[in-house]
């Protein structure tokens, strides 16, 4: 992934702006670039563009809506920081927070008047660290469903996709303002083409076992739920041009993707009163501090899973997610009447089971506080029948990335900005801090679609001036 001097240079193809990375992301870059009536490429290494949005559940946080208002939601830009920065325990950058909370509204109001994007508001259940109903989806909660709109978007605005392109380098000049990238074709070909700006938009290194090991060790040996493709591209050539990363650490974990089946199990199992039991039928963490942190809890388990066991209420909420339906259309949800089924179907010591039924009963009553510091009043005793779901834990991208301004322009070590360059989404340092634990549903895609809007209204303004 090297970076060539842009001296003596000359170029196939010339575009305004260049777009590395046909994500969601990416897409809404382009599209805010092509509004602003500037002309714009964009390079995506797949045949088909999907990337980890794809893969998503389509939730997206956004703060003081049209939407929102409609429905009464009380929401601003000021609680959304104060959620993000909380659950990031003040280790993100506060001044980012408000920045992308503040144009996650606007950005969603484009989104559903501009694009015309069928969009509902998650509600009915709170997501953990979030005060409002702001999660934002797709009629299915379905990211193949948010890329499927995008993409008819991007077609209707006539926005050109070289799809099967890997850029494989780029030009610059040695203070760093990049000229242009070269392309390699699944055929070895390469072509170079020349751009006043780039949109680095091909998210984080999830993709990269050797970065995985070097930034997020806990997760190495973990089983990766994103996009293959990603592989840390964006962090390389940006480092190598000069410009600064940060919270590297940080990362998206989810401690229930079911196993063996492979399927996203819904959180929301969780907060309404669900719990974590591991193969000793013993529960081993707070499961409603959040997913992402969850993660190493359940593969610290024997064999690296856990049961998730909860009742027909959250599966009732579940049934909203596609995700969810695909897991029982697999099988991967267990049903039983009594804590005696529950052991027959999960196998689980039926003493240790009923032990921590009565451990929460107790919780619950008041006579005893919960050993992980769980608040069980906030969610309903479960009520047969109950489910059974055995999961694992896996890591769905990163976090940790390039440092941008409020434009979404890449900065250097001392603050200045780099020339011509932009990050959003996964390339871009994200909302939650160093580590697992901090990041709030939503994160990945928040900083997709916003910083995506922001980079990309800012590079055609940087090509126009
Ligand atoms: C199972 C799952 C569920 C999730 N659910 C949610 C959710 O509900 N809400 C949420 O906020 N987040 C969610 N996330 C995280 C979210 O999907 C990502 O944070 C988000 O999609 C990142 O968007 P992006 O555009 O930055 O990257 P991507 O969508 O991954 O797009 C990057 C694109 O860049 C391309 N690319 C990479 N390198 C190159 C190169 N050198 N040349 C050309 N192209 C390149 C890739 O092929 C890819 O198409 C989930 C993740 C997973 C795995």
């Amino acid at each position: 992934m090297p970076i060539l001097p842009a001296d003596g240079q000359t170029f196939e193809t010339e575009t305004d702006v260049a777009v590395i990375g046909a994500g969601a992301c990416g897409l809404i870059a382009a599209l805010s670039i092509k509004e602003a009536g500037v002309e714009v490429l964009v390079l995506e290494r797949d045949d088909t563009p999907t990337g980890s949005s794809t893969l998503s559940t389509a939730l997206i946080p956004a703060a003081g809506t049209k939407l929102q208002a409609s429905l009464g939601v009380e929401d601003s830009a000021e609680i959304l920081t104060k959620d993000l920065i909380a659950k990031a325990r003040n280790q993100n950058d506060p001044d980012m927070a408000f920045n992308v909370a503040s144009a996650s509204g606007p950005m969603m109001d484009w989104l559903i008047s501009r694009l015309d994007i069928e969009i509902s508001l998650v509600q009915g259940f709170l997501y953990p660290g979030q005060s409002a109903y702001r999660l934002h989806t797709t009629p299915n909660r379905s990211g193949a469903e948010l890329m499927a709109a995008l993409l008819a978007a991007t077609l209707k605005a006539d926005v050109d996709i070289i799809t099967s392109a890997i850029v494989t380098d780029l030009f610059a000049d040695e203070d760093g303002t990049v000229r242009g990238l070269r392309i390699t074709r699944p055929d070895g070909a390469t072509e170079d083409i020349g751009c006043k700006a780039l949109v680095l938009a091909c998210n984080g290194y999830g993709g990269n076992p050797d970065m995985v090991r070097e930034f997020v060790p806990e997760m190495a040996d973990a089983t990766y739920f994103g996009h293959v493709g990603n592989k840390g591209d964006a962090v390389k050539w940006g480092v190598e041009l000069g410009a600064a990363v940060a919270d590297m650490g940080g990362y998206q974990g989810h401690g229930a993707v079911t196993h063996p089946h492979g399927t996203l199990l819904f959180w929301g199992v969780m907060t309404e009163g669900g719990f974590q039991v591991n193969l000793q039928g013993k529960r081993f963490s707070n499961e409603v501090r959040g997913y992402s942190e969850q993660a190493v809890d359940v593969i610290n388990q024997a064999d690296h899973v856990a049961w998730s066991i909860y009742d027909e209420g959250a599966h009732e909420l579940g049934l909203q997610f596609i995700d969810y339906r695909d897991g029982l259309e697999v099988g991967a949800m267990k049903t039983a009447n009594t804590i005696e089924e529950i052991a027959e179907v999960t196998g689980l010591s039926l003493d240790a089971l009923k032990e921590t039924f009565a451990d929460i009963a107790a919780v619950r009553a008041g006579k005893k506080k919960d050993d992980f510091g769980r608040d069980f009043s906030t969610s309903e005793t479960l009520e047969p029948p109950y489910y059974a779901v055995r999961v694992t834990g896996a890591l769905f991208h990163t976090q940790g990335g390039l440092v941008i301004d409020n434009n979404a322009q890449v900065l250097r070590e001392d603050g200045t900005q780099m020339p011509n360059l932009f990050a959003g989404g996964g390339a871009a340092r994200g909302l939650s801090g160093p580590s697992r634990w901090g990041y709030l549903t939503g994160n990945g895609l928040l900083t997709a679609t916003t910083l995506g809007r922001l980079a990309g209204l800012a590079s055609a303004e940087l090509v126009k001036s």
